[in-house]
């Protein structure tokens, strides 16, 4: 029986969430899914010097934020516990387990202290360099071999080395990329622990190493990750031969340029998930245009054209989900088309699906409005691009104006319109429709037309003629704010 299929993403919280690490997680979680496999978060915290709990913090609350919820990992603002069989899931809390395999590749021979400074590195890398060769630390190109052939007193402090293979080449079978292949022998001996505190110590073990022992012990069938990896792919795959591991399948993202097709940097604008968010913007719609880069799906067989496929629910992402129909090379990002995508899932959502992203971005009280208040609230201002759009559309209900748009005062506010505008004062009942009629019953009353007592209305309540329906507008405010909003003015 074939394994099932687990998958994960293992960020190292040494800055913010960026937005081509979402982009990964994204494809590890689909790809999961789609399989009915296992999903996992692991934090990659062996950078000591970078690392930090608040980074933690901020990759888990972005993961989730975006709705790539894990089946493993740590559990969101506590670093004592965690999800899943395999833990502890950062990797500072996997110490033992690293140790026990460092010891055992020196037991067997295939890793070796190295007691060489930096000092006398960066010598033997100038004498190798000055033959005309390249320095590859004990591939037999620099005369003395080094410490692997000293023999050196184990109580001594030092590195832990890997002793690669030579000759050959490795070769990353990648199912995005396809094949690569490395020379063995263009390959250092790399150190997978760093020299431990005191003698005879183990350090802390390098990336390389602990993403092995990882991936192997937390059953990880499918490395999916980005393809400034690929270069440790060689590394690694002698090393899982090295514990006699099985090989996981291996898939390297490509990039996420810029639009001008430089790598994508705060140059660019946003580059955190914090960002995003913070913009307005639907998970699912970064979820979506996140995928769409470097990801064309295909129904039928036929790639999606029209803008109605472009909007694919999660259940269709993860039905049609196929690394094979993922690009090779970098992909532009797309702010328009990101904003594009969040507008029209903003319009086809319900109000109760957009209610609590919108939350966060409305005054306090928002909390306290009824259901029927916050669903109308929402469809009058449904059209927005984007969150922050919406909640600035509908500032007029929370707040009295504190400044009022001149001239737009001085053309709507005229001698004609007051009477009408006191009629409107003393409308009592704030149904919809009701309201509709009494309104036109008005307007006719008065020889005015919509505009002219519409845009006046909106003048005092919300300070500039701009504002949703007028209808929806007189409701939000209710009755009493608007006799008091109207006061001013009769
Ligand atoms: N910790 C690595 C990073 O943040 C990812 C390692 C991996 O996916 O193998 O880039």
């Amino acid at each position: 029986m074939s394994r099932q299929v687990v998958t994960r993403f293992a960020p190292s919280p040494t800055g913010m969430l960026h937005i081509g690490g979402v982009r990964t997680a994204l494809f590890c979680w689909l790809f999961a899914r789609k399989h009915g496999g296992r999903f996992i978060l692991r934090i990659e915290d062996t950078d000591l010097s970078r690392s930090t709990d608040d980074n933690i913090r901020i990759i888990e609350e972005g993961m989730a934020w975006c709705g790539l919820d894990w089946d493993e990992g740590p559990i969101v603002g506590d670093p004592g516990q965690w999800k899943g069989p395999h833990g502890p899931y950062r990797q500072m809390q996997r110490m033992d387990l690293y140790k026990a395999k460092i010891q055992e590749l020196l037991d067997k021979g295939l890793a070796y202290r190295c007691r060489c400074s930096r000092e006398t590195l960066d010598e033997r890398r100038k004498a190798v360099e000055a033959a005309g060769k390249v320095f590859q630390y004990n591939r037999g190109l620099d005369a003395g071999r080094g410490c692997a052939d000293a023999n050196h007193d184990a109580s001594e402090s030092a590195a832990i080395r890997f002793r690669m293979p030579t000759g050959g080449d490795i070769v990353v079978a990648d199912l995005i990329k396809g094949e690569t292949r490395f020379p063995a022998d263009s390959l250092d001996d790399w150190i997978i622990a760093r020299t431990g505190e005191g003698p005879g110590e183990i350090g802390v073990p390098t990336y390389n190493f602990c993403v092995v022992v990882d991936d192997t012990h937390m059953e990880v069938t499918h490395v999916i990750r980005g393809d400034d990896h690929l270069n440790n792919t060689p590394k690694q795959i002698p090393l899982f031969a090295a514990f006699g591991y099985d090989l996981p399948a291996f898939a390297h993202v490509p990039m996420i340029l810029g639009a001008d097709g430089a790598k994508l940097s705060k140059r660019h604008g946003a580059t955190s998930i914090t960002e995003y968010q913070a913009m307005g913007l639907l998970p699912s719609a970064v979820r979506l245009a996140l995928a769409r880069l470097s990801w064309t799906p295909k129904i039928d067989g036929k790639a999606v054209e029209t803008a109605e496929e472009e909007l694919l629910t999660d259940e269709q992402m993860i039905q049609l989900f196929d690394l094979a129909d993922c690009q090779k090379s970098a992909a532009r990002f797309d702010m328009d088309k990101l904003q594009w995508l969040n507008q029209k899932l903003i319009q086809r959502a319900s109000w109760q699906e957009l209610e609590p992203h919108l939350r966060s971005f409305m005054p306090a009280e928002w909390t306290v409005k009824p259901d029927a208040w916050k669903a109308q609230a929402i469809h009058a201002t449904q059209k927005g691009k984007s969150l922050t759009d919406m909640a600035e559309a509908l500032r007029f209900a929370f707040e009295r104006p504190a400044t009022f748009d001149e001239k737009a005062a001085e053309k709507f506010m005229t001698p004609a319109v007051k009477p009408a505008l006191r009629e409107v004062a003393a409308l009592a009942d704030y149904n919809h429709d009701r309201l509709e009629a009494d309104f036109n019953a008005i307007l006719e009353r008065h020889s005015l037309k919509t505009k002219d007592l519409a845009q006046a209305l909106r003048v005092a309540l919300c300070g500039k003629p701009v504002s949703p329906g007028i209808f929806d507008t007189l409701i939000l405010v209710g009755r009493e704010e608007v006799v008091a909003r109207l006061e001013r003015w009769l």
